[in-house]
């Protein structure tokens, strides 16, 4: 589910709940119709127990999918059939529930539901290893002989290529059973830091004393006191340096869960078994990182202008997200002329993209104002055949409202392209191609946005906000993968990793992206112990790859207009008909040329450009 993953968090004072409206004051047309899933509860209550009673269906296939090529088919088929259900089962449950987190009974919907999942999949389990037993060559001849298992071809050739990773059952057996403690230095370390961690006390910008916590850290990073953040900064990195070598037993031990099992599937690295789930060769992450490498200068510049325009003489870690332009005061966006913006922004796309876009406004696909007990943040629901994606918003009339919107309706049209255009099996996309869709509509947004800006002071407002994305959100995540890749490096080549260690490392990859401009504090140093990312075996590349095939697809769409926009709308559409790489080549990205990378540099460049010209002009 996107919803997982998605970045957009917002936190609640508790002065502002006293005013959040019920459900029933929303007027209709703002609240996402959930009768287009099940026209009642009782609906999905049939369905339910659908499910349950036709499970045991399984048990026909169970040892049998050699026997011949029909059989075959009526198991896929029915495994389909199964999951449409379940799929659709969860979603009216995560919808309702997260409308009004206080509703026990969708609570206890969707707790049931997620049981359900767990049924199926355990008496589902014999699928692929029983397919596997079956040689290639017999396998492909079934597979040929019925025209309606072809369109399972690219599902077995997926499953295949894996085939010399598994090992024989009693070994899969052993690994299953150490699957559990392997949670271990993950566990520990999120138990350790969201509920053991004590960060000192500090002043606030008014002087008075404030309990520092993690949502605070990340707020006080944009205050515009300097020393504020400073203290900010010392406080909430001080726990980490204290019990650095509690923080260097879990980050090794979770290297070593993570190369205990690339080695037992026979990987040759770590990296390499982590990109294979979603057959990402490792030459796209090299390709990343060399390529950033050599396009650092963009960054660099940016880092030596904001130390410039801060009037300070060196740029320190927690200087580098506050604005430097205070004279803008913020409008105020309604929901309604929003959706008026975003669809003159992606006008470029073109009629059949704008009219679903308006089909999603007009038919309530969306859940828009914040209501009692409702889900924070914002998602989209991702495909679930059959029915349109849903949208969750939390809208406040902020700009970063109608970025979101933007972001959200990207992932949403990527959803519902894809359920319309594939069938069941492909009706799906790999979280590898998850955020394209969404960052390319927030860079056509930006572009809109700052070539309608009224005056200067609003250009420059624009575009910052947009350099400080490309920084958190491509430069900082390479800057995190290259890191992981080297750490990982150096344990499977037997080097110690000591508290030492993985300071000076981050102290150098800290410096190394961000330029002379800035000076690396010691408390930066520690960063790496409180990133959860580094848990996430090999995940944090995708936000940069993501990121520079969304800029690689705009600038393409900007400059060749209607066939890229038609190869554009084809990315869209494929679901996960072929391999990520494939469907972004075919798109006209190449993820192992240097382009993604130099699409965000050139961007990166040019938004600096307009903006040295706009203040030599102020
Ligand atoms: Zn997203």
């Amino acid at each position: 589910m996107l919803a997982i993953f998605d970045k957009h968090f917002k936190f609640y004072h508790d002065t502002e709940i006293a005013s959040v409206p019920i459900r029933e004051e929303i007027e209709g047309k703002y609240k996402w119709n959930l009768s287009d899933i099940y026209s009642s509860d009782e609906q999905w209550e049939q369905d339910f127990l659908w499910v349950e009673t036709n499970l045991n269906g399984y048990n026909h296939f169970a040892g049998k999918l050699n026997t011949n090529s029909g059989t075959l088919l009526a198991c896929f088929k029915f495994d389909d059939s199964i999951g449409v259900k379940l799929e659709r089962l969860h979603l009216y449950a995560m919808l309702a529930k997260d409308s009004d987190l206080g509703a026990n009974n969708y609570q206890a919907m969707d707790d049931r539901i997620k049981s359900l999942f767990s049924k199926a999949s355990a008496i589902s389990s014999f699928i692929k290893p029983e397919i596997l037993e079956i040689p290639d060559d017999k396998l492909l001849k079934m597979i040929d002989s019925l025209d309606e298992l072809k369109i399972y071809k690219h599902k077995i050739d997926d499953l295949l290529r894996t085939k010399s990773h598994s090992l024989s059952q009693p070994e899969e057996q052993i690994l299953a059973l150490a699957g559990e403690i392997s949670q271990t230095p993950y566990s520990t370390y999120s138990m350790f830091t969201n509920a053991d961690l004590n960060f000192p006390m500090i002043a606030d910008e008014q002087g008075r004393d404030l309990d520092m916590s993690h949502a605070r850290f990340y707020s006080a990073m944009y205050a515009r006191d300097r020393e504020y953040r400073e203290r900010a900064f010392n406080s909430y990195l001080t726990p980490y340096k204290d019990y650095v070598n509690t923080f260097t037993t879990l980050f090794n031990g979770n290297l070593k869960v993570n190369i205990f099992f690339a080695k037992a599937r026979k990987y040759n690295s770590c990296r390499e078994a982590a990109l294979d789930s979603n057959n990402i060769p490792v030459m796209v992450y090299d390709n990343l990182i060399r390529e950033v490498n050599k396009n650092l200068a963009p960054l660099h510049r940016w880092a030596a202008l904001k130390k410039n325009l801060l009037g300070i003489d060196n740029l320190k870690p927690f200087d580098v997200y506050v604005t430097v332009f205070n004279n803008f005061q913020e409008k105020s966006y309604s929901f309604d002329s929003s959706k008026e913006i975003v669809l003159e922004a992606l006008k470029i796309l073109g009629e059949e993209y704008l009219s679903s876009l308006k089909l999603a406004f007009d038919n309530r696909w969306l859940d828009v104002y914040e209501t009692k007990a409702k889900k924070s943040g914002a998602y989209s629901s991702g495909t679930t055949y059959g029915i349109h994606p849903y949208v969750l918003l939390n809208w406040t009339n902020l700009l970063n409202d109608v970025f979101t919107l933007a972001h959200e309706m990207g992932h949403n049209m990527h959803s519902y392209y894809t359920g319309k255009t594939q069938p069941y099996p492909y009706a799906n996309y790999s979280i590898f191609l998850a955020e394209v869709a969404s960052t390319f509509n927030e860079s056509l947004l930006l572009d809109y946005l700052s070539e309608n800006a009224e005056d200067h002071n609003e250009k420059l407002y624009l575009l910052e906000k947009y350099l400080n994305n490309i920084t958190s959100t491509f430069y900082r995540q390479v800057m995190f993968a290259e890191f992981e890749m080297i750490v990982y490096k150096m344990t499977e080549s037997g080097e110690a990793l000591t508290p030492d260690v993985l300071c000076n490392l981050y102290k150098d990859m800290y410096q190394k992206y961000w330029g002379p401009a800035v000076a690396v504090c010691e408390e930066e140093t520690y960063t790496w112990a409180r990133i959860p990312h580094f848990y996430y075996n090999f995940y944090v590349f995708q936000y940069a790859t993501g990121f520079a095939a969304s800029e690689a697809l705009a600038s393409n769409v900007k400059a060749n207009g209607a066939t890229a926009v038609e190869k554009y709308l084809g990315f869209l559409k494929a679901g996960s008909s072929d391999y990520p790489i494939n469907i972004l080549k075919s798109a006209g990205v190449d993820m192992n040329s240097p382009d993604p990378v130099l699409a965000v540099s050139t961007k990166m460049n040019d938004i600096l450009d307009e903006m040295e010209k706009i203040i030599s002009n102020m």
